[in-house]
């Protein structure tokens, strides 16, 4: 990671008015300090950005919608199907930890589920989950170990200890939400008891070993609120005995690599040396260089990543989705580099919601950028996994995903708003919500956030002191947007909002003082030069797919949980046609009219379409398992007449082309080769 984009280099100050400090600043400065909510203490590395208590954030529109659906749908109401759900005889619940589904499944969803009820202030997802958390709570052993007593020994003889680290976050989150007394003693013992551990077993097991970053963290988080030094001392050891994530990739498994890259990144904060940051962001390139050449911000591993399977048709696991997002959170406060947040948005907004029915009540456990057909049939070799992969069901046919997509939407909600050292509040991810938090001398604050971003161009922020007070305001700008103005009261502001930065404004704000900050979207063509030349558009954060019609075929027999699988019922086989020298020209931005829908993942709902001239590629077929053919070199040959296409939102579309083949024209264009046996590429596919 360079220096330049970890610190601020360059301070723009631009005195708009006798009262209003306006900077433009690549992270925020963290010399000073932060008393209203538990930033890093020393000696870890000063925390550019501090969490904000779960509950202080209430997000609105559509994302608060998929947080109802998702209460009302499969995360809501799993321990209606899930049988590690069931609370009688659940080794998590019973105060010696006997009984059944001591694994990963129960905390994966609890850590989700519980989340949901504090964003939404859910009382009975509340009540639902402290019945699971005052039960594990009241496990303690004397030694410190809770919760199932057969992962004591789960690992001939030594401790499985991946499971907890799960079940430490879903204590966390409990704690930051009700300031339960009972939970930093309880932390507090365990991690007593883990540091009677020997060193070499932060080593064993092939989970565990991979992923006990994540307990380095919990280990931070208890630090900050306890001060007790020996945990550092911990922390220490599991870093230098677990997986070496400093030194470069050593393990392809999606999972693994979605939260386990950014261990050294965590680990940082305690070691104080840039080398660690890099790493993370070394790690990160690795995986995204080799497998992710496509848009969504995933990438190739439909478990392992594979040599060789780096086509957009391969796909990314919905645990690998919902953990990439958290780790990019994550760094985002670690790091304070505002990348991490785009880099979440990218997911959030272009891969998440195709993992899921329109209605949340059905997964999928690949979401791939090219992907025309979900059917349930088996896709292996071409698919790492055998078995059902792309159809939609809430059964444990997709047994991880099923629990572990619960933390998705909750997590993102949380960090729509983060605190700054220097005492003031950052827009983060931009979304409709209402803040409540201290700022600047102690007061609280209230800011009111209206915008239907990503679908609007437009975030404007209300802000309601409960007395007149100055702190500073952090509006984070994106990646894509080089022309960001901002208006405090209808005053234009001067000033430069380059990409990759955030605008700070600090001033005494007062009742009902308004920022608009405006970011407008253009079109942008990006090319996978590792893919065959593929193209994929954006229109600011997000992609654009293909509109294919979708026939859903219902399967299954449970009446209120069905399965679907999902065909073509237009044609897909086309590559893009592009005005060679301003390939963005070729495309027009049509928006609905009227309010964002509530619900705007569908083709049908999607607010912003693209029309643009495209070519059928007749040799472009499925194959014999209705997998999408692989991409061709190209620019593709095509003497089909040009054709009006529309293309969604990337999340809109659950069925998808958004790696494109470009069509060519002269001894440029390559002929591609029809494959020896493929179903049509047209309409139908398999059945
Ligand atoms: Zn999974």
């Amino acid at each position: 990671m360079p220096a330049a984009v970890l610190f601020p280099l360059c301070q723009l100050r631009a005195a708009t008015d006798h009262e209003t400090r306006v900077s433009v600043v690549e992270t925020p400065a963290v010399s000073s300090s932060n008393p209203y909510f538990p930033a890093n203490r020393a000696p870890l590395a000063p925390s550019p950005f501090i969490k904000l208590p779960i509950g202080s954030i209430t997000p609105g529109r559509w994302l608060r919608h998929q947080l109802e659906l998702e209460a009302r749908g499969l995360t809501g109401r799993l321990p209606e199907l899930s049988k590690w759900c069931k609370f009688n005889g659940n080794a998590w619940a019973d105060p010696q930890g006997q009984g059944h589904s001591g694994w990963e499944e129960l905390p994966y969803w609890l850590k989700g589920y519980g989340d949901l009820g504090y964003v939404l202030k859910d009382e009975a997802i509340i009540k639902a989950a402290r019945r699971w958390i005052d039960a594990v709570l009241a496990s303690q052993e004397p030694d410190g170990w809770f919760g199932p007593r057969t992962l004591k020994e789960g690992l001939k003889g030594k401790p499985d200890l991946w499971p907890h680290m799960v079940t430490c976050n879903v204590i966390q989150s409990f704690y930051e939400f009700s300031g339960d007394d009972r939970v930093l003693p309880f932390l507090l013992n365990y991690f007593h008891w883990l540091n009677t551990q020997p060193g070499e077993d932060f080593g064993a097991g092939y989970w565990p070993k991979i992923r006990f970053g994540d307990n380095i963290e919990t280990i931070y988080w208890l630090y900050n609120r306890t001060g007790q030094v020996w945990l550092l001392d911990l922390a220490k050891r599991i870093h230098e005995n677990m997986q070496d994530w400093t030194s470069g990739v050593h393990d392809w498994h999606n999972v693994n690599l979605a939260q386990g890259f950014r261990e050294p990144a965590v680990y940082y904060q305690q070691a104080r040396d840039w080398k660690f940051l890099e790493a993370t962001e070394r790690n990160y390139r690795t995986v995204m260089d080799l497998y992710g050449q496509f848009p969504g911000g995933g990438f190739a591993g439909d478990e392992n990543c594979r040599p060789g399977f780096t086509d957009p048709r391969q796909g990314f696991e919905t645990c690998g989705i919902v953990e990439f997002m958290h780790s990019f959170e994550m760094l985002q406060k670690i790091s304070g580099n505002p990348l991490w947040a785009d880099r979440c948005e990218e997911l959030a907004f272009n891969s998440l919601p195709a993992a899921l029915t329109p209605d949340l009540k059905g997964l999928h456990y690949l979401t791939c950028a090219n992907q025309v057909q979900l059917d349930r049939n088996n896709k292996a070799p071409a698919i790492a996994n055998e078995g059902t992969m792309f159809s939609y069901s809430p059964l444990e046919v997709y047994r991880c995903c099923q629990h572990n997509v619960s933390h998705g939407w909750p997590y993102y909600a949380e960090e729509l708003w983060l605190s700054t050292p220097d005492r003031g509040l950052c827009a983060s991810l931009y979304s409709a919500s209402e803040v409540t938090a201290k700022a600047g001398e102690g007061a609280t604050v209230r800011i009111m956030e209206e915008t239907d971003y990503p679908f609007g161009d437009t975030v404007t922020f209300k802000l309601f002191p409960a007395r007149p007070m100055r702190f500073p305001l952090y509006l984070r700008i994106p990646r894509w947007c080089k022309d960001a103005t901002v208006r405090i009261n209808r005053q234009t502001i001067r000033l430069e909002a380059r990409p990759l930065a955030y605008v700070v404004l600090d001033r005494t704000w007062k009742e009902a003082d308004t920022v608009e900050l405006h970011l407008p979207m253009k079109i942008s063509v990006r090319i996978w030069e590792k893919n065959n030349n593929a193209v994929s558009v954006d229109y600011g954060p997000l992609t654009f797919s293909l509109k294919i019609g979708e026939r859903w075929a219902r399967y299954g027999e449970l009446a209120e949980w069905p399965e679907y699988e999902v065909f073509p019922s237009t044609p897909w086989n086309y590559g893009l046609v592009l005005d060679e020298r301003n390939p963005a020209k070729s495309f027009k931005v049509v928006r609905k009219a009227g309010a964002c829908p509530d619900q705007p993942f569908t083709p049908d709902a999607a607010p912003i379409q693209l029309r643009a001239q495209a070519k059928k590629i007749s040799a472009w077929q499925q194959d014999s398992q209705g997998l999408v053919g692989k991409l061709q070199p190209g620019p593709a040959k095509s003497d089909a007449p040009a054709e009006t296409v529309t293309l969604i939102p990337m999340g809109a579309a659950r069925l998808r082309i958004s790696a494109f083949p470009a069509i060519g024209t002269g001894k440029n264009a390559r002929e591609w080769a029809a494959p020896k046996s493929a179903t049509s590429g047209k309409a139908g596919g398999l059945k």
